[in-house]
Protein backbone atom coordinates (compact mmCIF):
# COMPACT_ATOMS: atom_id res chain seq x y z
CA UNK A 1 0.00 0.00 0.00
CA UNK A 2 1.18 3.36 -0.65
CA UNK A 3 1.78 5.59 2.00
CA UNK A 4 0.37 8.79 1.92
CA UNK A 5 2.90 11.78 1.49
CA UNK A 6 2.68 14.24 3.69
CA UNK A 7 2.40 18.03 2.57
CA UNK A 8 6.03 19.23 3.17
CA UNK A 9 6.67 16.08 1.28
CA UNK A 10 4.76 17.13 -1.51
CA UNK A 11 5.60 20.76 -1.80
CA UNK A 12 9.59 19.38 -1.35
CA UNK A 13 8.87 17.23 -4.77
CA UNK A 14 7.16 20.29 -6.25
CA UNK A 15 9.83 22.49 -5.53
CA UNK A 16 13.24 21.45 -4.58
CA UNK A 17 15.47 20.07 -7.39
CA UNK A 18 16.12 16.41 -6.52
CA UNK A 19 18.91 14.42 -8.05
CA UNK A 20 18.99 10.84 -8.53
CA UNK A 21 22.01 8.23 -9.52
CA UNK A 22 21.58 7.08 -13.11
CA UNK A 23 21.62 3.03 -12.02
CA UNK A 24 18.42 4.08 -10.17
CA UNK A 25 16.89 5.98 -12.92
CA UNK A 26 17.31 4.48 -16.04
CA UNK A 27 15.65 1.34 -17.49
CA UNK A 28 17.62 -2.21 -17.62
CA UNK A 29 17.03 -1.85 -21.28
CA UNK A 30 18.99 1.53 -21.46
CA UNK A 31 21.40 0.00 -18.72
CA UNK A 32 22.18 -2.89 -21.24
CA UNK A 33 22.51 -0.13 -23.92
CA UNK A 34 24.71 1.43 -22.36
CA UNK A 35 27.34 -1.05 -21.63
CA UNK A 36 27.20 -2.18 -25.38
CA UNK A 37 27.44 1.45 -26.41
CA UNK A 38 30.65 1.32 -24.40
CA UNK A 39 32.03 -1.47 -26.58
CA UNK A 40 32.61 0.36 -29.42
CA UNK A 41 33.66 3.23 -27.08
CA UNK A 42 36.72 1.19 -25.98
CA UNK A 43 37.52 -0.08 -29.36
CA UNK A 44 37.69 3.22 -30.47
CA UNK A 45 39.93 4.48 -27.87
CA UNK A 46 42.66 1.89 -28.60
CA UNK A 47 42.81 2.43 -31.81
CA UNK A 48 42.71 6.44 -31.54
CA UNK A 49 44.85 7.62 -29.24
CA UNK A 50 46.57 11.11 -31.10
CA UNK A 51 44.57 13.37 -33.03
CA UNK A 52 46.01 12.13 -36.54
CA UNK A 53 45.02 8.46 -35.63
CA UNK A 54 41.23 9.74 -34.48
CA UNK A 55 41.01 12.10 -37.69
CA UNK A 56 42.17 8.77 -39.99
CA UNK A 57 39.77 6.67 -37.86
CA UNK A 58 36.75 8.84 -38.09
CA UNK A 59 37.00 9.66 -41.50
CA UNK A 60 37.33 5.80 -42.51
CA UNK A 61 34.26 5.28 -40.31
CA UNK A 62 32.43 8.21 -42.05
CA UNK A 63 33.56 7.29 -45.56
CA UNK A 64 31.62 4.62 -45.26
CA UNK A 65 28.67 5.82 -43.25
CA UNK A 66 28.65 8.06 -46.85
CA UNK A 67 30.59 11.42 -45.97
CA UNK A 68 32.00 12.68 -48.81
CA UNK A 69 35.03 15.84 -49.00
CA UNK A 70 33.81 18.73 -49.09
CA UNK A 71 33.85 20.88 -52.30
CA UNK A 72 34.44 24.56 -52.22
CA UNK A 73 31.35 26.07 -54.32
CA UNK A 74 29.27 23.53 -53.92
CA UNK A 75 26.01 23.59 -52.97
CA UNK A 76 24.84 20.53 -50.73
CA UNK A 77 21.10 19.44 -50.30
CA UNK A 78 19.50 18.27 -47.13
CA UNK A 79 20.57 14.57 -46.26
CA UNK A 80 24.01 15.51 -47.92
CA UNK A 81 27.12 14.34 -45.74
CA UNK A 82 30.28 16.11 -46.18
CA UNK A 83 33.83 16.10 -44.50
CA UNK A 84 36.54 18.18 -44.25
CA UNK A 85 40.31 17.21 -43.03
CA UNK A 86 42.21 20.04 -41.52
CA UNK A 87 46.01 18.82 -41.75
CA UNK A 88 45.38 15.39 -40.81
CA UNK A 89 45.06 16.41 -37.20
CA UNK A 90 41.47 18.20 -37.26
CA UNK A 91 38.26 17.23 -38.78
CA UNK A 92 34.78 18.89 -39.81
CA UNK A 93 32.01 16.70 -40.41
CA UNK A 94 28.15 17.54 -41.50
CA UNK A 95 24.81 16.49 -42.39
CA UNK A 96 23.03 18.78 -44.42
CA UNK A 97 19.54 19.95 -42.68
CA UNK A 98 16.34 20.65 -44.59
CA UNK A 99 16.22 24.31 -43.41
CA UNK A 100 17.88 26.81 -45.09
CA UNK A 101 21.57 27.49 -44.42
CA UNK A 102 21.14 31.20 -42.68
CA UNK A 103 18.94 29.70 -39.96
CA UNK A 104 22.21 28.80 -38.44
CA UNK A 105 23.85 25.30 -37.75
CA UNK A 106 23.95 23.31 -34.72
CA UNK A 107 27.99 22.78 -33.54
CA UNK A 108 29.41 19.72 -31.39
CA UNK A 109 32.81 20.99 -30.69
CA UNK A 110 35.22 18.55 -29.17
CA UNK A 111 39.18 18.18 -28.89
CA UNK A 112 41.19 15.23 -30.18
CA UNK A 113 44.28 15.68 -28.46
CA UNK A 114 45.25 14.63 -25.13
CA UNK A 115 48.19 15.40 -22.91
CA UNK A 116 51.54 13.27 -23.60
CA UNK A 117 55.25 13.53 -24.27
CA UNK A 118 56.38 14.81 -27.30
CA UNK A 119 59.72 14.11 -28.69
CA UNK A 120 62.20 16.73 -28.80
CA UNK A 121 63.42 17.71 -32.04
CA UNK A 122 66.70 16.12 -31.32
CA UNK A 123 65.66 13.18 -29.12
CA UNK A 124 67.98 10.22 -29.04
CA UNK A 125 71.38 10.70 -26.90
CA UNK A 126 72.85 7.70 -25.16
CA UNK A 127 74.18 8.07 -21.34
CA UNK A 128 76.03 5.65 -19.24
CA UNK A 129 75.69 3.09 -22.18
CA UNK A 130 71.61 3.33 -21.87
CA UNK A 131 69.58 4.98 -25.37
CA UNK A 132 66.93 7.33 -24.20
CA UNK A 133 65.08 10.47 -25.90
CA UNK A 134 64.13 13.64 -24.90
CA UNK A 135 60.95 14.80 -24.53
CA UNK A 136 58.84 17.94 -23.91
CA UNK A 137 55.61 17.39 -22.49
CA UNK A 138 52.34 18.13 -24.27
CA UNK A 139 49.68 19.80 -21.96
CA UNK A 140 49.20 19.74 -18.53
CA UNK A 141 49.94 16.33 -16.54
CA UNK A 142 51.69 15.60 -12.94
CA UNK A 143 55.14 14.27 -14.19
CA UNK A 144 55.29 11.39 -11.81
CA UNK A 145 52.35 9.82 -13.57
CA UNK A 146 54.24 9.14 -16.57
CA UNK A 147 57.18 7.06 -14.71
CA UNK A 148 57.28 3.27 -14.78
CA UNK A 149 54.56 2.92 -16.97
CA UNK A 150 54.35 0.94 -20.37
CA UNK A 151 54.91 3.60 -22.68
CA UNK A 152 54.18 3.73 -26.48
CA UNK A 153 55.36 5.34 -29.14
CA UNK A 154 52.82 7.14 -31.97
CA UNK A 155 53.48 9.84 -35.14
CA UNK A 156 54.93 10.51 -38.42
CA UNK A 157 58.53 11.04 -39.56
CA UNK A 158 58.76 12.67 -43.11
CA UNK A 159 61.80 11.36 -44.67
CA UNK A 160 64.94 12.96 -46.55
CA UNK A 161 62.91 11.35 -49.89
CA UNK A 162 59.62 13.18 -48.78
CA UNK A 163 57.97 10.14 -48.36
CA UNK A 164 55.83 9.71 -44.70
CA UNK A 165 56.25 7.50 -42.06
CA UNK A 166 53.36 6.47 -39.81
CA UNK A 167 54.74 4.96 -36.51
CA UNK A 168 53.06 2.93 -33.94
CA UNK A 169 55.44 0.55 -31.72
CA UNK A 170 54.06 -0.47 -28.46
CA UNK A 171 49.99 -0.88 -29.20
CA UNK A 172 50.53 -4.85 -30.47
CA UNK A 173 51.07 -7.13 -27.96
CA UNK A 174 54.33 -8.97 -29.69
CA UNK A 175 55.51 -4.94 -29.74
CA UNK A 176 58.45 -3.70 -27.19
CA UNK A 177 56.87 -1.00 -25.07
CA UNK A 178 59.51 1.83 -23.36
CA UNK A 179 59.35 3.74 -19.93
CA UNK A 180 60.27 6.49 -17.91
CA UNK A 181 62.95 4.96 -15.35
CA UNK A 182 61.86 6.32 -11.44
CA UNK A 183 64.13 6.32 -8.58
CA UNK A 184 63.67 2.88 -5.99
CA UNK A 185 62.61 3.88 -2.75
CA UNK A 186 65.60 2.74 -0.89
CA UNK A 187 67.45 5.64 -2.61
CA UNK A 188 64.66 8.38 -2.80
CA UNK A 189 65.25 9.80 0.54
CA UNK A 190 65.76 13.21 -0.79
CA UNK A 191 63.21 12.71 -3.20
CA UNK A 192 60.23 11.88 -1.52
CA UNK A 193 60.93 15.54 0.29
CA UNK A 194 60.39 17.29 -2.61
CA UNK A 195 56.88 19.02 -3.58
CA UNK A 196 55.12 16.80 -5.56
CA UNK A 197 56.32 18.74 -9.44
CA UNK A 198 59.41 18.64 -8.19
CA UNK A 199 59.90 14.67 -7.68
CA UNK A 200 60.07 14.06 -11.68
CA UNK A 201 61.23 16.95 -13.52
CA UNK A 202 60.49 17.78 -16.91
CA UNK A 203 64.17 17.10 -18.17
CA UNK A 204 63.93 13.67 -16.51
CA UNK A 205 61.07 12.76 -18.87
CA UNK A 206 63.24 11.05 -20.49
CA UNK A 207 62.44 7.61 -22.46
CA UNK A 208 64.31 4.20 -22.10
CA UNK A 209 64.55 2.60 -26.05
CA UNK A 210 67.49 0.44 -25.81
CA UNK A 211 70.80 -0.92 -24.00
CA UNK A 212 72.40 -3.03 -26.34
CA UNK A 213 75.89 -1.35 -28.39
CA UNK A 214 76.71 -1.91 -31.71
CA UNK A 215 79.60 -4.84 -31.81
CA UNK A 216 82.91 -2.58 -32.74
CA UNK A 217 85.48 -2.01 -29.80
CA UNK A 218 86.17 1.54 -31.65
CA UNK A 219 83.23 3.26 -31.66
CA UNK A 220 81.93 5.82 -28.93
CA UNK A 221 78.40 6.36 -28.79
CA UNK A 222 77.97 2.39 -29.77
CA UNK A 223 74.28 1.80 -28.33
CA UNK A 224 72.77 5.11 -29.86
CA UNK A 225 74.74 3.88 -33.16
CA UNK A 226 73.03 -0.02 -32.25
CA UNK A 227 69.62 1.63 -32.09
CA UNK A 228 69.85 3.85 -35.32
CA UNK A 229 71.17 1.20 -36.89
CA UNK A 230 67.60 -0.70 -36.42
CA UNK A 231 65.80 2.30 -36.85
CA UNK A 232 67.47 3.01 -40.28
CA UNK A 233 66.92 -0.59 -41.12
CA UNK A 234 63.38 -0.65 -39.87
CA UNK A 235 61.88 2.32 -41.18
CA UNK A 236 64.47 4.03 -43.57
CA UNK A 237 65.25 6.95 -41.04
CA UNK A 238 68.05 8.62 -40.38
CA UNK A 239 68.78 11.05 -37.31
CA UNK A 240 68.06 13.89 -38.95
CA UNK A 241 64.59 13.22 -39.83
CA UNK A 242 63.83 13.25 -35.98
CA UNK A 243 64.25 17.19 -36.59
CA UNK A 244 60.81 17.74 -38.43
CA UNK A 245 58.81 14.21 -37.22
CA UNK A 246 55.80 14.97 -34.77
CA UNK A 247 56.73 11.50 -32.70
CA UNK A 248 54.40 11.48 -29.28
CA UNK A 249 54.59 8.98 -26.48
CA UNK A 250 51.38 7.79 -25.16
CA UNK A 251 50.64 5.00 -22.38
CA UNK A 252 50.83 1.70 -24.07
CA UNK A 253 47.97 -0.03 -21.80
CA UNK A 254 44.55 -0.34 -23.33
CA UNK A 255 41.22 0.57 -22.75
CA UNK A 256 39.44 -1.73 -19.72
CA UNK A 257 36.67 -2.10 -17.57
CA UNK A 258 36.62 -0.97 -14.12
CA UNK A 259 35.02 -2.27 -11.19
CA UNK A 260 33.38 -5.66 -10.64
CA UNK A 261 30.22 -4.69 -12.16
CA UNK A 262 31.79 -3.41 -15.03
CA UNK A 263 30.26 0.36 -14.83
CA UNK A 264 33.11 2.61 -15.49
CA UNK A 265 35.98 2.29 -18.27
CA UNK A 266 39.39 3.13 -17.53
CA UNK A 267 41.18 4.36 -20.40
CA UNK A 268 43.89 6.78 -21.55
CA UNK A 269 42.82 9.67 -23.64
CA UNK A 270 39.03 10.32 -22.33
CA UNK A 271 39.61 13.77 -21.77
CA UNK A 272 38.14 14.65 -24.53
CA UNK A 273 38.02 11.14 -27.14
CA UNK A 274 34.74 10.92 -24.76
CA UNK A 275 33.18 13.83 -25.95
CA UNK A 276 34.24 13.39 -29.59
CA UNK A 277 32.86 9.94 -29.93
CA UNK A 278 29.77 10.31 -28.40
CA UNK A 279 29.34 13.69 -30.82
CA UNK A 280 30.68 11.54 -33.99
CA UNK A 281 28.56 8.53 -33.09
CA UNK A 282 25.38 10.50 -33.11
CA UNK A 283 26.48 12.34 -35.90
CA UNK A 284 26.52 9.27 -37.94
CA UNK A 285 23.19 8.10 -36.69
CA UNK A 286 21.48 11.39 -37.68
CA UNK A 287 19.02 10.73 -40.47
CA UNK A 288 17.16 13.89 -41.57
CA UNK A 289 17.99 16.77 -39.40
CA UNK A 290 15.89 20.12 -39.66
CA UNK A 291 19.25 22.45 -38.86
CA UNK A 292 22.81 21.18 -40.46
CA UNK A 293 24.68 19.03 -38.13
CA UNK A 294 28.52 19.64 -37.73
CA UNK A 295 30.73 17.42 -35.55
CA UNK A 296 34.21 19.51 -35.11
CA UNK A 297 37.14 17.55 -33.84
CA UNK A 298 39.96 20.47 -32.99
CA UNK A 299 43.48 20.04 -31.94
CA UNK A 300 45.96 21.91 -29.57
CA UNK A 301 43.14 22.35 -26.63
CA UNK A 302 45.63 20.98 -23.72
CA UNK A 303 47.95 23.62 -25.09
CA UNK A 304 45.69 26.74 -25.60
CA UNK A 305 43.66 26.24 -29.26
CA UNK A 306 46.21 28.10 -30.51
CA UNK A 307 48.13 27.39 -34.21
CA UNK A 308 45.99 25.82 -37.62
CA UNK A 309 44.29 23.05 -35.75
CA UNK A 310 43.49 24.68 -32.51
CA UNK A 311 39.85 25.71 -32.44
CA UNK A 312 40.96 29.66 -31.99
CA UNK A 313 42.52 29.46 -34.93
CA UNK A 314 40.29 29.88 -38.41
CA UNK A 315 39.31 26.75 -39.68
CA UNK A 316 36.24 26.97 -37.87
CA UNK A 317 35.01 30.16 -39.16
CA UNK A 318 36.24 29.45 -42.78
CA UNK A 319 34.65 25.89 -43.15
CA UNK A 320 30.96 27.69 -42.67
CA UNK A 321 31.81 31.07 -44.63
CA UNK A 322 32.73 28.39 -47.59
CA UNK A 323 29.71 26.46 -46.88
CA UNK A 324 27.31 29.34 -46.54
CA UNK A 325 28.88 31.27 -49.84
CA UNK A 326 27.39 28.33 -52.38
CA UNK A 327 24.02 29.23 -51.04
CA UNK A 328 25.02 33.05 -51.20
CA UNK A 329 24.07 33.70 -47.68
CA UNK A 330 27.40 35.59 -45.52
CA UNK A 331 29.32 33.09 -43.17
CA UNK A 332 28.54 35.95 -40.22
CA UNK A 333 25.15 35.36 -40.79
CA UNK A 334 25.18 31.42 -40.14
CA UNK A 335 27.67 32.02 -37.39
CA UNK A 336 25.33 34.27 -35.50
CA UNK A 337 22.27 32.24 -35.70
CA UNK A 338 24.09 29.05 -34.87
CA UNK A 339 24.43 27.18 -31.52
CA UNK A 340 26.79 24.86 -30.12
CA UNK A 341 27.59 22.02 -27.20
CA UNK A 342 31.15 22.44 -26.91
CA UNK A 343 32.02 19.70 -25.28
CA UNK A 344 34.83 18.75 -23.12
CA UNK A 345 35.16 16.49 -19.32
CA UNK A 346 34.85 18.36 -16.34
CA UNK A 347 35.88 16.83 -12.88
CA UNK A 348 33.56 14.35 -10.84
CA UNK A 349 33.63 14.75 -7.17
CA UNK A 350 36.26 12.24 -6.02
CA UNK A 351 35.74 10.73 -2.24
CA UNK A 352 39.55 11.29 -1.97
CA UNK A 353 39.98 13.93 -2.22
CA UNK A 354 36.78 16.31 -1.20
CA UNK A 355 38.81 19.23 -0.16
CA UNK A 356 38.69 19.98 -3.77
CA UNK A 357 35.07 20.55 -4.72
CA UNK A 358 32.22 22.20 -3.62
CA UNK A 359 29.49 19.04 -3.73
CA UNK A 360 26.77 21.21 -4.10
CA UNK A 361 27.77 21.95 -7.71
CA UNK A 362 29.91 19.61 -8.20
CA UNK A 363 29.51 16.77 -11.12
CA UNK A 364 29.20 12.92 -10.00
CA UNK A 365 30.22 9.92 -11.61
CA UNK A 366 26.84 8.39 -12.90
CA UNK A 367 24.67 11.21 -13.03
CA UNK A 368 24.63 11.94 -16.28
CA UNK A 369 26.15 14.34 -19.35
CA UNK A 370 27.40 17.12 -17.28
CA UNK A 371 26.49 20.68 -18.37
CA UNK A 372 28.68 23.29 -17.08
CA UNK A 373 27.37 26.89 -17.88
CA UNK A 374 30.41 27.93 -17.43
CA UNK A 375 34.40 27.43 -16.37
CA UNK A 376 37.51 29.48 -16.12
CA UNK A 377 40.02 30.67 -12.98
CA UNK A 378 38.93 32.38 -10.02
CA UNK A 379 37.00 35.36 -11.32
CA UNK A 380 35.70 33.42 -13.62
CA UNK A 381 38.57 34.29 -15.92
CA UNK A 382 38.38 32.67 -19.68
CA UNK A 383 35.02 32.16 -19.70
CA UNK A 384 32.20 32.85 -21.84
CA UNK A 385 29.32 31.76 -19.80
CA UNK A 386 26.24 30.77 -21.33
CA UNK A 387 23.24 33.60 -21.31
CA UNK A 388 20.38 32.15 -18.91
CA UNK A 389 18.20 31.83 -22.46
CA UNK A 390 20.28 29.73 -24.17
CA UNK A 391 21.29 27.15 -21.13
CA UNK A 392 17.80 27.14 -20.38
CA UNK A 393 17.25 26.48 -24.18
CA UNK A 394 19.49 23.49 -23.85
CA UNK A 395 18.71 22.12 -20.29
CA UNK A 396 14.41 22.32 -20.88
CA UNK A 397 15.83 20.25 -24.66
CA UNK A 398 17.50 17.64 -22.34
CA UNK A 399 14.20 17.10 -19.51
CA UNK A 400 12.04 17.28 -22.77
CA UNK A 401 14.05 14.09 -24.64
CA UNK A 402 14.70 12.31 -21.05
CA UNK A 403 18.38 12.61 -21.10
CA UNK A 404 20.05 12.05 -17.96
CA UNK A 405 22.00 15.29 -16.84
CA UNK A 406 23.63 17.18 -14.28
CA UNK A 407 25.44 20.59 -13.50
CA UNK A 408 28.94 21.00 -12.85
CA UNK A 409 31.53 23.36 -12.03
CA UNK A 410 35.11 22.86 -11.92
CA UNK A 411 36.14 22.11 -8.17
CA UNK A 412 36.06 24.62 -5.62
CA UNK A 413 35.93 28.97 -6.22
CA UNK A 414 39.32 29.90 -6.55
CA UNK A 415 41.15 26.17 -6.06
CA UNK A 416 42.22 26.21 -9.43
CA UNK A 417 40.30 26.00 -12.73
CA UNK A 418 40.26 25.58 -16.35
CA UNK A 419 38.91 26.17 -19.99
CA UNK A 420 37.31 24.30 -22.75
CA UNK A 421 37.09 25.42 -26.86
CA UNK A 422 34.17 27.31 -25.45
CA UNK A 423 35.15 30.82 -26.31
CA UNK A 424 36.47 29.81 -29.78
CA UNK A 425 33.00 29.70 -30.71
CA UNK A 426 31.69 31.76 -28.36
CA UNK A 427 33.96 34.31 -30.44
CA UNK A 428 32.01 33.85 -33.20
CA UNK A 429 29.31 34.86 -31.89
CA UNK A 430 27.73 31.39 -31.66
CA UNK A 431 25.97 30.56 -28.84
CA UNK A 432 27.91 28.22 -27.24
CA UNK A 433 27.58 25.87 -23.57
CA UNK A 434 29.51 23.24 -22.10
CA UNK A 435 28.73 19.91 -21.51
CA UNK A 436 30.90 16.33 -21.30
CA UNK A 437 30.80 13.67 -18.82
CA UNK A 438 32.61 13.67 -15.19
CA UNK A 439 35.94 11.91 -15.13
CA UNK A 440 37.98 10.67 -11.86
CA UNK A 441 41.95 11.27 -12.20
CA UNK A 442 41.67 13.50 -15.19
CA UNK A 443 45.00 14.35 -17.35
CA UNK A 444 46.28 10.66 -15.83
CA UNK A 445 47.80 8.52 -18.12
CA UNK A 446 44.19 5.69 -17.25
CA UNK A 447 41.28 8.21 -16.81
CA UNK A 448 37.99 6.80 -15.26
CA UNK A 449 34.28 7.70 -16.91
CA UNK A 450 30.89 6.16 -16.44
CA UNK A 451 29.22 4.20 -19.14
CA UNK A 452 26.06 5.50 -18.09
CA UNK A 453 27.13 9.29 -18.22
CA UNK A 454 28.95 8.21 -21.26
CA UNK A 455 25.52 7.10 -22.96
CA UNK A 456 23.47 9.82 -21.41
CA UNK A 457 26.11 12.46 -23.34
CA UNK A 458 25.51 10.34 -26.79
CA UNK A 459 22.00 10.97 -26.03
CA UNK A 460 22.28 14.27 -25.52
CA UNK A 461 23.94 14.83 -28.73
CA UNK A 462 21.32 12.74 -30.21
CA UNK A 463 18.83 15.10 -28.51
CA UNK A 464 20.71 18.23 -29.85
CA UNK A 465 21.06 17.52 -33.72
CA UNK A 466 17.46 16.49 -33.52
MN1 LIG B 1 39.41 18.59 -22.46
MN1 LIG C 1 42.21 18.49 -20.80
Amino acid sequence: MEKTKSEAQKLKEELFLSRKHGGLLLSEEELSAAQDYCEDYKAFLNRAKTERETVELTITMAEKAGFVPFEIGKAYQPGDKIYYNNRKKAAIFAVIGTDPIEQGVNLMTSHIDSPRLDLKVNPLYEDNELALFKTHYYGGIKKYQWTAIPLALHGVVVRSDDTTLTVTVGEDENDPVFCVTDLLPHLAADQVKLPLHEGIKGEQLNILIGSHPFRDDEASERVKLNLMRILNEKYGIVEKDFRSAELTIVPAFKARDIGFDRSMIGAYGQDDHVCAYTSFSALLAAKSPKRTAVCVFSDKEETGSNGTTGLAGSFLSFFLENLAAAYNVPGRIVMSRSKCLSADVNAAFDPNFPEVSEPRNNCFVNYGAVITKYTGARGKSGTSDASAEFAAEIQHLMDRENVLWQTGELGKVDQGGGGTVAFCTAELDIDTIDIGVPVLSMHAPFEVTSKIDIYSLYRAFVAFIG
